[in-house]
């Protein structure tokens, strides 16, 4: 949570995008934290959720993502 936190507010300040933050976890381990980037990519689709997703797939190509959690954080200012 404390992580998707930091993602949120770095989309913020950094003008990325709104204030998302995402995890995804596996194990109790977090592989890879994101924010939104619907600004910094002039990408609509660069939600903070979908950016974690894509950089698992980036990481680990067509394994899926069974038995890994995603958390999806909306910071409201
Ligand atoms: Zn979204």
């Amino acid at each position: 949570m404390e992580k998707a936190v930091e993602e949120a507010y770095r989309a913020t300040e950094g003008g990325d995008g709104g204030p998302f933050g995402a995890v995804i976890v596996r194990d109790g381990e977090v592989v890879i934290s994101c924010h939104n980037m619907v600004r910094r990519n002039t990408d609509p689709s660069a939600h903070a959720e979908v950016t974690a997703i894509r950089e698992v797939n980036k990481a680990t190509p067509y394994s899926g993502m069974c038995h890994h959690i995603l958390l999806v954080l909306l910071l409201c200012q």
